[in-house]
């Protein structure tokens, strides 16, 4: 009997050791990953300065040398075992040194930091396709994209894949990158040339059935420049997605958009490299399954995540190669010059410039592509570039009358940013039904004669950006392309008045 008894006791033993054994392997086989992420970031790769958070006093922040900072110290700043980098978009196009190096500064630093994937954004493709192409070729990171084909080839580019899948431990890691559907319609006819554009949700769809079945991914990410909303319709159309990190609409998503249905969790973190976003997934590696997670922007501030220096010498490089004299003074405003959504000083002074160079009778600006504001005092070189980063020439067109009131007509609809005009007294109201909300509209002084021909200046973008939204200038009966970038337009009248005393004085004004 005794035996017996230690026999028993000895198998209990040897079953709570089996149980603590268990238990510590199973405590053991979680692995925590962070998710690290930019998008939009429009070429502020450098140092800059939050006005955003504070408009009179803002912090400075570290931008891509303090993502730097965090990847090196990533153990005790995240937290995590190990991450990957992602970017969701528009890298470049927005600074006098993205630009002026064609974007070739943005990969290089890009390099540095060693993003693991990044999908294009619309204005990725805003020097052309060719360009895209040779930034790829320097860009280390995988470039992601599932519905972009060559028309001709009806193949995906080269450049482009639609999915990669990461190996992290045990786990199957698929990333799909989908761009915006509206490419047609947000780019020049001649940047996408042979290109066509799939719908998003198909070819996501299709991606997302390839890695769980075929490729047995345990988790799939979609890396997407479609914008916030459009990633949520994306969330309840397609089954199986993870988690979207996106782009486009500069959404500061500090609470994480969870799907009611697929549970599909989306961010965004801002724009213009300020921020980088944190979601760190705890994963149960036995199961290949998302535990829990934690999700943060984090702020780049300099003082609390202090510049990388090997980042900020190679940023340096670039500065010294591409923006020499930018800070030279080339003449001094009186007032805060502000963009807006209905008449503001900057889109006034921009019209201004095309009044006074083009002898004009009208001047229209698109409030989108005013990009920065510029404080009272000096103007720099560089705050022009920061206004007007896109190279869009200079057009005139001579419009009829009726022409013209369509055009005003358009810019009051309500689904874009009011058009800043120069020659124009108009008065609209918001709530009155399409196409009827200008309730009066004079050039210089005189109601408009819809019989009469009226000379025209504006940006290519006007004229070039598919789709029905501005389609009034592209039917203009005569165009002319000046070939004149509009920037250059702008600082030349800077630099001819000096003294800059632009106000709103009422040339939108609403009933
Ligand atoms: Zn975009």
């Amino acid at each position: 009997m005794k035996t017996l008894k230690i026999i028993k006791k000895l198998f209990l033993l040897i079953f709570i050791l089996f149980f603590i054994v268990q238990n510590a392997n199973a405590a053991n086989r979680s692995l925590s990953l962070a998710l690290l992420y930019t998008n939009d970031i429009h070429g502020a790769i450098d140092a800059s300065f939050a006005y955003y958070l504070n408009p009179e006093f803002p912090p400075k922040t570290g931008n891509l040398a303090s993502i730097k900072t965090i990847l090196n110290n990533y153990k005790t700043l995240i937290g995590s075992d190990t991450y990957l980098l992602l970017d969701a978009g528009d890298f470049f196009q927005g600074t006098p040194l993205s630009n002026l190096s064609k974007g070739e500064a943005v990969i290089d630093i890009f390099n540095e930091l060693g993003y693991t994937a990044v999908c294009p954004g619309n204005h990725d493709f805003d020097m052309g396709f060719d360009n895209l192409k040779n930034l790829a070729k320097i860009l280390k990171a995988n470039l992601l994209c599932c519905n972009i084909f060559e028309e001709a080839a009806n193949t995906i580019p080269e450049i482009f894949k639609p999915y990669i899948i990461q190996q992290i431990e045990n786990l199957k890691i698929g990333i799909i990158g989908v761009i915006t559907d509206d490419m047609p319609r947000l780019s020049s006819g001649q940047n996408i040339k042979g290109l066509k554009f799939i719908n998003s949700a198909q070819a996501v769809s299709k991606y997302v059935d390839i890695l769980k079945i075929i490729e047995k991914c345990d988790i799939i990410i979609v890396l997407s420049h479609l914008g916030f909303e459009e990633d949520k319709i994306l969330a309840s159309k397609v089954k199986g997605i993870d988690i979207i990190i996106g782009g486009h609409s500069h959404t500061g998503v500090r609470k994480i958009y969870n799907d009611p249905e697929n549970h599909t969790l989306i961010t965004q973190a801002f724009s213009k490299g300020g921020t980088l976003g944190n979601l760190t997934l705890i994963i149960d590696l036995d199961a290949k399954k998302i535990l829990n997670f934690k999700h943060e922007l984090i702020s780049l501030f300099s003082d609390q995540f202090p510049p990388d220096k090997k980042i900020l010498e190679r940023i340096k490089y670039w500065k010294d190669k591409y923006e020499k004299g930018f800070d030279d003074v080339i003449g001094y405003t009186k007032y805060n010059l502000q963009k807006s959504s209905l008449e503001s000083n900057l889109g006034n002074l921009i019209c201004d410039a095309l009044m006074h160079r083009y002898g004009v009778d009208v001047a229209f600006q698109n409030s989108g592509g005013i990009r920065a504001e510029i404080k009272k005092g000096n103007i720099t070189l560089r705050d022009i570039f920061n206004v007007l980063p896109f190279d869009n020439e200079v057009m005139l067109l001579k419009m009829t009358g009726a022409e013209l009131a369509e055009a005003l007509e358009v810019s009051v609809l309500g689904t874009h940013g009011i058009l800043q005009v120069g020659g124009v007294e108009m008065v609209f109201n918001p709530n009155a039904p399409r196409y009827k909300k200008v309730k009066s509209a004079k050039v210089k002084g005189q109601p408009i004669d819809k019989d009469k021909i009226y000379t025209v200046a504006t940006n290519s973008y006007l004229i070039e950006s598919e789709g029905a939204t501005y389609a009034v200038f592209k039917g203009a009966q005569y165009i002319e392309n000046t070939h004149d970038v509009l920037r250059d337009v702008v600082i030349d009248y800077i630099r001819q008045k000096k003294n800059i005393e632009v106000e709103i004085e009422g040339r939108i004004k609403t009933e």
